[in-house]
C-alpha cells in the first residue's frame, strides 16, 4: 500500500458526466476523461484493510488492492497483468458492472468506498493505448475441439480461456454480429461497440473462430455440432422476456425493451438510417424500473421523446443502504443512472391494469397504486382503492425482466433438463444432463450481470478443459449455486 493516509487525504471522486444537453445530441459514452493524477489519488484511498472484502464482492475475485497499489505507484504494466489474471474483459466490466466490489469495500463502512470500477477501466484503456494487449497464444495445441453456442460475455470468456489452452474453439452466433447483449441490448452511450470489436480481433488472432448468422437448432442441428466437436458449451443467454398480458396488449406501439433497444443499436452500427419506431415527439411510458428500463429511458431521451414516465411496481427504495442489506451485501437503495439524470419521471408502487387505444394504436395506460402486504406468509401486491389513473402514452416499452433461455428450438430439440426457474440445469462441473454439453452464463443462471457471465464462462472453461484432458490449469472463480444444480 503506497499511501497509508490516502483515504484520509482524498475523498471519493468520479469523472464528470458530459453536460446533459450536450450528451443528448449524440450516442457517445457519457463520461468525460479522468486524469491520471486524479485516478492515482483515488487508487491511494485503498487502505490495506487486511481482509479485502472487495475480492469476495467481485464474482471474478479481481485482485483489487494489488492493482490499486500498482496504479498508485505508476506501475501500469504490472497492473494490467494483475487485472487480466482474473478478468478477460475489464473494458466491459469497468464500464458496465454495478460494482458489487464497491458495496463490499471496507472503507465503505464509514466513508465513501474506493472507486474500484473506475480504476479498472482506466488500467485496461491505458494498456490498449500503450499497445500492451496482444494475442496470447497457446504453448501447444491439444488436438481437441470445442463449440461455444452464443457469443455474449459468457461464451466469449469461455472461448478465450479454451483457445489459450490450446483447444480449437468455434463460437456459433445466431445474430449477425458477435457480442450478445453487449452488442444489441446495452446502448452505445453506456458502452461504445468499438470495444467489443477490438477484443474480437484479439480473440481471432489467438485462434478462436467466429461463425455468425447460424442459429444452432434451426440452421444446423445440435447432433451435427456434437459430431464435429469434442465438447459443446451452451452460452445462449436468458432472452425469454416477461410479458404483460392485460387488456389492450395487442395494440400497436407496445414493444418489449429488446424489440426497441436492438434497432436503436443497429442505427449506431449503420444498419438503419433511423429507428423504425423512434420515440421522437412521443409520450413514452416504460414499464419496469430496472437497468433495462433505464437503457430504454436514455434511448428515448436521445430520440427526442415529448415526455417519459418510468413505472415501477415496487415501492421507492431508501436513499441510503437499507438495514435489510447491511455491509458487505449488495445494498437495496435508490440508484440514479445517467439516463435518470437526463430527465423523465419515475413513479413507484404502480401497476398497469389495461392499455387503452384508438384505431388499433395505444393512446394511454390505466394504472392503480399498489402496496405490499403479507398474506399467508407471502408478500403480495394489493391494490389501493380509488387510486386509478389514466396516463397518456403512444409508445410503451416493457422492461420487466426475463424468464429463462429462448425455448423455441435448440432447448426443445435437446430436451435438456431445466431447473425449477426454467434455466438450464447443470451439475457442479457445469455439465447438463447430456454428456459433453456444458452451460454457462445467463442460460444456466438466469438474467444476471456481465461480471457473472465472465466468471461463469471462465469456470465452465476450466471444467471443459478438465473433462477433455483430465486436469486443468485454468482458474475457476465460481461454482453453480445450489439452486442451479441438477
Ligand atoms: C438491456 C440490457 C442491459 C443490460 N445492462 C447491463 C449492464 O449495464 N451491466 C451488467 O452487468 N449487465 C447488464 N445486463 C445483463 C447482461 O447483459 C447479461 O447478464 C449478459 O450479457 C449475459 O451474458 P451471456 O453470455 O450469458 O448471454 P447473452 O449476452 O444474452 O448472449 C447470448 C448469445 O447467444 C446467442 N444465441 C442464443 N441462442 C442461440 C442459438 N441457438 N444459436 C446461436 N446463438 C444463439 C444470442 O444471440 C446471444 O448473442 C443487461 C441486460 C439487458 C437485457
Ligand atoms: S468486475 Fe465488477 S465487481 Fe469486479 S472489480 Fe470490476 S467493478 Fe468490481
Amino acid at each position: 500500500m503506497g499511501d497509508p493516509r490516502g483515504f484520509i487525504r482524498h475523498g471519493r471522486e468520479m469523472p464528470q458526466r458530459r453536460p446533459v444537453p450536450v450528451r443528448l445530441r449524440d450516442w457517445k459514452e457519457v463520461y468525460e476523461p479522468f486524469s491520471n493524477e486524479a485516478l492515482q489519488k483515488q487508487a491511494s484511498r485503498c487502505m490495506d484493510c487486511g481482509i479485502p472484502f472487495c475480492n469476495n464482492g467481485c464474482p471474478l475475485g479481481n485482485l483489487i488492492p494489488d492493482w490499486n497499489d500498482l496504479v498508485y505507484k505508476n506501475n501500469w504494466r504490472e497492473a494490467i497483468d494483475a487485472l487480466h489474471a482474473t478478468n478477460n474483459f475489464p473494458e466491459f466490466t469497468g464500464r458496465l458492472c454495478p460494482a458489487p466490489c464497491e458495496a463490499a469495500c471496507v472503507l465503505g463502512i464509514h466513508e465513501d468506498p474506493v472507486t474500484i470500477k473506475q480504476v479498472e477501466v482506466e488500467i485496461v484503456e491505458r494498456a490498449w493505448n500503450e499497445g500492451w494487449i496482444k494475442p496470447v497464444l497457446a504453448h501447444k495445441r491439444t488436438g481437441k475441439s470445442v463449440a461455444v453456442i452464443g457469443s455474449g460475455p459468457a461464451g466469449l470468456a469461455a472461448a478465450q480461456q479454451l483457445s489459450r489452452s490450446g483447444h480449437d474453439v468455434t463460437v456459433f452466433e445466431k445474430s449477425d454480429r458477435i457480442g450478445g447483449l453487449l452488442r444489441y441490448g446495452i446502448p452505445e452511450f453506456k458502452m461504445e461497440k468499438q470495444y467489443i470489436d477490438r477484443r474480437i480481433k484479439q480473440m481471432e488472432a489467438e485462434g478462436t473462430k467466429f461463425v455468425t448468422n447460424v442459429n444452432v437448432g434451426t440452421d444446423i442441428s445440435y447432433q451435427e455440432i456434437q459430431s464435429d466437436y469434442d465438447a459443446v458449451i451452451l452460452a445462449i443467454g436468458s432472452t425469454n422476456w416477461r410479458d404483460l398480458p392485460i387488456p389492450g396488449r395487442d395494440l400497436n406501439g407496445i414493444y418489449q425493451a429488446m424489440e426497441f433497444l436492438e434497432p436503436a443499436n443497429r442505427v449506431q452500427e449503420g444498419d438503419y438510417e433511423d429507428h423504425p419506431f423512434s420515440a421522437l415527439g412521443k409520450d413514452v411510458i416504460i414499464i419496469g424500473g430496472g437497468d433495462t428500463g433505464a437503457d430504454c429511458l436514455g434511448t428515448v431521451h436521445r430520440h427526442g421523446a415529448a415526455s417519459v414516465k418510468q413505472f415501477e411496481i415496487m415501492p421507492k427504495p431508501p436513499e441510503g443502504r437499507d438495514q435489510s442489506t447491511p455491509w458487505p451485501t449488495w445494498p437495496l437503495m435508490m440508484r440514479t443512472s445517467s439516463a435518470h439524470e437526463e430527465g423523465g419521471e419515475r413513479i413507484y408502487s404502480i401497476n398497469t391494469t389495461q392499455f387503452l387505444g384508438e384505431n388499433g394504436a395505444v393512446t394511454g395506460l390505466e394504472t392503480i397504486q399498489v402496496k405490499r402486504e403479507n398474506i399467508d406468509g407471502r408478500l403480495e401486491f394489493v391494490e389501493i382503492p380509488d387510486t386509478t389513473e389514466i396516463h397518456k402514452a403512444n409508445l410503451v416499452c416493457l422492461a420487466m425482466g426475463f424468464v429463462g433461455p429462448d425455448s423455441s428450438s435448440l432447448v426443445t430439440e435437446l430436451q435438456v433438463e431445466l431447473d425449477t426457474r426454467g434455466n438450464i440445469a447443470r451439475d457442479a462441473n457445469w455439465m447438463t444432463n447430456i454428456d459433453g454439453l456444458f452451460v454457462a452464463g445467463d442460460a444456466g443462471r438466469g438474467q444476471s450481470l456481465i461480471v457473472w457471465a465472465i466468471a461463469e464462462g471462465r469456470s465452465c472453461a476450466s471444467a471443459v478443459d478438465s473433462w477433455l484432458q483430465g486436469v486443468s490449469q485454468l482458474p475457476s472463480p465460481v461454482t453453480p449455486s445450489l439452486q442451479q444444480l441438477r
